[in-house]
């Protein structure tokens, strides 16, 4: 049985006092919560507040950024490292979000230079992939996702993957209200978990956590969870308010 994580991807939003707001209203709301992992996911600027946050409550709860730069150090104006975030109480960090592929040039090879950067610090990836509506409607969904996958896993070796968690994030979800059907989303899954078993094997593959993203919100979240295939959410736009991502952390199965 894997563990559910639920994600949540701030994007651009919140200063570092909205941070430390954020957690007083969140963290009584998910007090005693074990059954799932929680993870949340804001701005560089806010890590230190999130981590200072959590770390004053009993609560387990992991800190992730949003990106990363894969040089451990160098004249590399504006970038942040892997072991960077480690030193600032990271535990977590996105890698390929498709905002990040679609506005700053992420491809699928920095995809895996990040990836193989965050795993030697230590790092959990949440490793995003996922079709544009064109590649959808075209049939090539199948043929996207197996190559996002491969190149992310390329040159990895099973033992040092097991960190690795994939968010399947169709693009025409993302932020649109239009959510994935959980049996879209576990057919989706099930390709990612086959290029993982290629990549790793299937004992890896089978342990391998497939995360949704993509309009998840409290009314949704327990339909999504209750699919077998997936292993949770990364939740963008409902996890700015404490009330609502808590409300998809305790979705009801
Ligand atoms: C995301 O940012 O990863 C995301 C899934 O956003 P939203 O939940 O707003 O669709």
């Amino acid at each position: 049985m894997r563990k559910k994580v639920i994600a949540a991807n701030w994007k651009l939003y919140k200063t570092p006092k909205e941070t430390r707001d954020f957690f007083l209203a969140f963290l009584p709301h998910v007090q005693g919560h074990t059954r799932d992992e929680i993870v949340v996911c804001p701005p560089f600027v806010d890590i230190f507040a999130a981590v200072v946050a959590v770390q004053a409550s009993d609560i387990a709860i992991g800190i992730g950024a949003q990106d990363l730069y894969w040089r451990s150090e160098g004249a590399f104006t504006g970038e942040v490292s892997a072991p960077m975030l480690r030193g600032a109480g990271c535990t977590h960090v996105i890698i390929g979000h498709s905002e990040r592929r679609q506005h700053f040039g992420e491809t699928d090879d920095s995809v895996n230079a990040k990836l193989k950067s965050a795993l030697l610090a230590g790092l959990v990836p949440i490793v995003c992939v996922g079709e544009v509506i064109e590649e959808r409607e075209a049939g090539l969904t199948e043929e996207v996702l197996r190559r996002q996958c491969t190149r992310a896993f390329a040159e990895i070796a099973a033992e040092d993957a097991r960190p690795i968690t994939v968010a399947y994030e169709p693009v025409w979800a993302i932020g649109t209200g239009r959510t994935a059907t959980p049996e879209l989303a576990a057919e989706a899954h099930r390709v990612i978990r086959s290029e993982a078993a290629k990549a790793f094997g299937q004992t890896a593959a089978a342990q391998l956590r497939i995360l949704y993203g993509g309009s998840v919100k409290p009314e949704n979240a327990a339909a999504l969870m209750a699919e077998e295939e997936i292993d949770g959410a990364l939740v963008g736009g409902a996890s700015l308010d404490p009330k609502s991502f808590a409300a998809i952390v305790k979705y009801q199965g």
